[in-house]
């Protein structure tokens, strides 16, 4: 496997070139274009890594189907789904276009930020801070990593230029969708955002997912079944951006990608598989990751459909 996965990573590394870093705040501008990196974590517990799989990085838009997990099992699927859309948006990330043309005007679905905005005003806790540590704690829990922290210079960057995601959540809360105070669900999301993993900590998410919730090593379950179902069908519908379809077709693994370069892929009773490579593509994503999953999934067959 460790063989399979160098060569992957070698063979793809060209495409580092073919894209470009995240450029909308000054920290993520620092990454190394040049850098790919894997790791596969597979039902037995053998963990296989290669290329830059040391390197840190934030998590970004991965965090959306984590906290989505985290908001259903607070809340149940009737009060987020009352909040929150189940269709593919067809529209960038960020886009805030069709949160005015549809009535009631509630995001499309959970992975764009419009969505994963209202998803993060429904984590329970008495304060943001309690929220906070709630949220940290589920996601070092599913990353098997407690050490597992927001990286605050990302942070303050975020939370200083979001003010696109700020619009957004003014006009959720001006439609009556969005009840929670604005600055502080932002707040929260900007750090949710910022949280700093590796490939390793994404592959291990991805495993409890594609073990339908279960920890492997020791039987705990994290997240009920049902909800680990519907996370793992949204990476499918909308885990990509507006670029799902075209990788359910050439790849046909959930994933969720984010801007810092990082995708996290599960495969159904197979294994979790983390990804790393900031030079992104025009929709935002990894561009030689996406490559490297295409590779892996044809030799080894891995496509769910
Ligand atoms: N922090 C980013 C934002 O909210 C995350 C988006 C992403 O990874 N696509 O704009």
């Amino acid at each position: 496997m460790k063989e399979l996965l160098q060569k992957i990573i070698d063979e793809n590394k060209k495409y580092t070139k073919k894209g470009n870093v995240a450029t909308y705040i000054p920290e993520l501008k620092k990454a190394n274009r040049d850098d790919l990196g894997i790791c596969i974590i597979d039902m037995d517990n053998n963990i296989y890594q290669v290329g830059s799989y040391e390197k840190k990085f934030t998590i970004q838009s991965v965090s959306k189907p984590i906290t989505l997990a985290l908001a259903l099992m607070d809340n149940g699927k009737e009060k987020v789904f009352s909040k929150v859309g189940m269709e593919p948006s067809g529209d960038p990330f960020n886009s805030i276009m069709k949160l005015e043309t549809t009535k009631p005007s509630i995001p499309y679905n959970p992975m764009i930020n419009a969505g994963a905005i209202m998803i993060t005003s429904m984590i329970k806790g008495k304060n943001n801070d309690e929220k906070l540590e709630r949220m940290l704690k589920f996601f070092r829990k599913l990353s098997g990593n407690e050490n597992l922290d927001i990286n605050y210079d990302v942070y303050m960057c975020e939370k200083q230029t979001g003010d696109r995601n700020r619009a957004m959540a003014y006009l959720l809360k001006s439609e009556g969708i969005l009840e929670e105070n604005v600055e502080e669900v932002l707040d929260l999301y900007f750090k949710q955002c910022s949280i700093e993993v590796t490939v390793k900590d994404l592959a291990r998410i991805g495993l409890n997912l594609a073990s339908h919730g279960v920890d492997i090593r020791n039987g705990e379950r994290l997240i009920e079944s049902d909800i680990s179902r519907i996370v793992k069908t949204f990476m499918v519908t909308c885990g990509m951006y507006d670029a799902s379809g075209q990788f359910a077709i050439n790849v046909g693994i959930p994933s969720k990608s984010g801007v810092g370069g990082g995708i996290m892929a599960t495969v159904p009773n197979e294994m979790g598989i983390g990804v790393f490579g900031p030079s992104l593509d025009k929709k935002g994503n990894s561009i030689a990751g996406v490559k490297v999953l295409e590779n892996l999934s044809e030799k080894l067959n891995l496509s769910i459909f």
